[in-house]
C-alpha cells in the first residue's frame, strides 16, 4: 500500500482525501485543531461552493492555457457529480450554488464524515519537506513522517487566521517551483480621494474599470464606502485585475444612476433644487459631497448652475472618477493573486513537472477567481484530479 500525505485539511485537501480510494494509506496533516476553518467562513457561512458558469473568463492566472485544461467541462462535470454523490444538494441562487441547507457547516460535515477513517493529525504544523530515496520526508512540530506521494493543499496567504499563511509557497520554492508574486485579492480598494464624508454609504451602482483611460471591465452591484476603502462584491470583482497588475494607473468610475439612460435630460425636465431633485434617488451624503465639490448649497436651483457646473454634476453622477492606489492587506482579503506557477504543473493530474509524486491543489496555485463560488470550485476540481491520478496507481 502506498503512503500518501496531504498537507492541509481545507477545501481542496478534504476533497482530495474524500475521493482517494481505499487501497491507499492517507495521512492528513492540519495545523489547526479542526478541518475546514476557511470553508466554514465562505459565502457568509453559507458556503457558495460552485457556479453554473465556470469558465476561463472568471479566473486570473499567468497561464490561461493550463488553467483552461484544468477546468474543462469534463473535469467540472466529474467533480460536481462527486460532490453531489457525497450528498451536497444545491440551492441555486442566480448562478451561485450553495448547499440547500444554506449552512456551510453541512458541507464541512459531509467531508469530515468521508475522511474520518483516515489518519488526521491535528495541531500539526509542517515545518519543512524534502525528498530522499523516493520518499518525501515531512518534518512537523510533532515529528517526522515519510510518504510515497505528497499533496500540498496549504492554501494561500489570505485570511491567515484560518491557518493559511503561505507555507506552501516556501515548500514549493525549495523544490524549484516558480512563485508568481502573491498579493491580496478579492479585497477592498484604496483610492486617492478622501472618502471621509461618505463613509458608511452603500449604493447600487455600475462600476467601470479603466486602465490608462481604456475601459477594461464593468460590474453592477452594491458599493460600500468606508473612511479608507471602497468595498463590496462589485469592487472585489475588479480587484483581481488591479492587484495582479500592481495598481498600474487604474481608475474606477462610478455611475450612481445606472438605471437612468439620459441623466442630463432627466435633470432638465425637473425644476427644483439640486438637493430635492436627487434626494429620493441618491444617498444624502453623496448629494452633500457633490454640492461641496460644486461649492453650492442645499437651496441652489439646478437651473441656476452654469453649463459647466451642470456638466460637472452629470459627470459626478454617472462617472465619478476614483484613482486606485492600493488595497487592504492579506488579513481581510478573500483570496490571493499569484502563487505556484501553472507552467510547472501537469494539467491532467496536478502533479509537479519537476518532482515525481508531488502534487498541488487549490489556492496555493497561481489562480484566483471572482466572487460566486469559482475559488471553491477550483479547489474542488484540483483536489479531485489529484485523487483520480492517485487512484490510477
Ligand atoms: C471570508 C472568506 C469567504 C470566502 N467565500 C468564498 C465563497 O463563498 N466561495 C468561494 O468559492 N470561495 C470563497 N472564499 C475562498 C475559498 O475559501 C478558498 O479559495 C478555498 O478555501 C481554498 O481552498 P484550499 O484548500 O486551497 O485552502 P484552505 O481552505 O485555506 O486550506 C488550507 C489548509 O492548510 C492548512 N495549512 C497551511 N499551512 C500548513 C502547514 N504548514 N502545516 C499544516 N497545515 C497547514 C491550513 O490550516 C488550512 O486548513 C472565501 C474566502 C474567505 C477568506
Amino acid at each position: 500500500m502506498i503512503n500518501v500525505g496531504i498537507i492541509g485539511a481545507g477545501a481542496s485537501g478534504m476533497m482530495c482525501a474524500s475521493a482517494i480510494k481505499e487501497k491507499v494509506n492517507i495521512t492528513i496533516i492540519e495545523k489547526n485543531n479542526k478541518c475546514g476553518k476557511k470553508l466554514l467562513l465562505t459565502g457568509n457561512g453559507r458556503c457558495n461552493y460552485w457556479n453554473k458558469d465556470i469558465s476561463i473568463d472568471k479566473y486570473y492566472t499567468n497561464n490561461k492555457e493550463v488553467l483552461k485544461k484544468i477546468i474543462n467541462k469534463e473535469n467540472q462535470n466529474k467533480t460536481f457529480d462527486f460532490l453531489s454523490n457525497l450528498g451536497i444538494y444545491p440551492k441555486i441562487i442566480v448562478s451561485y450554488y450553495y448547499p440547500y441547507s444554506l449552512e456551510g457547516s453541512s458541507v464541512n460535515d459531509i467531508f469530515l464524515n468521508k475522511i474520518k477513517k483516515h489518519n488526521i493529525l491535528y495541531n500539526t504544523n509542517v515545518i519543512s519537506i524534502k525528498k530522499e530515496a523516493n520518499k518525501f520526508i515531512v518534518i512537523t512540530n510533532n515529528g517526522k513522517y515519510l510518504f510515497d506521494k505528497l499533496i500540498i493543499a496549504t492554501g494561500s496567504k489570505a485570511y491567515p487566521k484560518t491557518g493559511s499563511n503561505g507555507d506552501g509557497y516556501i515548500f514549493a520554492e525549495r523544490f524549484g517551483h516558480t512563485i508568481i508574486s502573491v498579493k491580496p485579492s478579492l479585497t477592498a480598494l484604496q483610492t486617492s480621494f478622501n472618502l471621509n464624508n461618505i463613509a458608511g454609504v452603500r449604493s447600487d451602482v455600475k462600476l467601470s474599470l479603466y486602465h490608462n483611460n481604456v475601459l477594461i471591465k464593468e460590474e453592477r452591484g452594491q458599493i460600500q464606502f468606508t473612511k479608507e476603502y471602497i468595498s463590496g462584491i462589485c469592487v472585489f470583482n475588479l480587484s483581481n485585475i488591479i492587484v495582479r497588475n500592481n495598481f498600474d494607473n487604474y481608475n474606477i468610475k462610478i455611475n450612481f444612476l445606472p438605471d437612468i439612460d439620459n441623466v442630463k435630460s432627466f435633470l432638465i425636465k425637473r425644476k427644483d433644487t439640486i438637493y430635492n431633485m436627487l434626494n429620493t434617488i441618491i444617498n444624502t451624503k453623496i448629494i452633500n459631497l457633490f454640492l461641496n465639490i460644486l461649492k453650492q448649497d442645499k437651496d441652489t436651483l439646478y437651473d441656476n448652475l452654469s453649463i459647466e457646473e451642470k456638466d460637472k454634476l452629470v459627470q459626478m453622477l454617472t462617472n465619478f472618477d476614483l484613482k486606485i492606489i492600493g488595497s487592504q492587506d492579506f488579513n481581510s482579503a478573500q483570496v490571493c493573486s499569484g502563487g505556484i506557477s501553472l507552467k510547472e504543473i501537469n494539467a491532467n493530474t496536478m502533479e509537479s513537472k519537476l518532482i515525481d509524486g508531488l502534487y498541488f491543489t487549490g489556492e496555493v496555485l497561481d489562480v484566483d477567481g471572482i466572487c460566486g463560488g469559482f475559488n471553491l470550485a477550483f479547489a474542488f476540481i484540483t483536489g479531485f484530479l489529484v485523487a483520480l491520478d492517485i487512484n490510477r496507481h
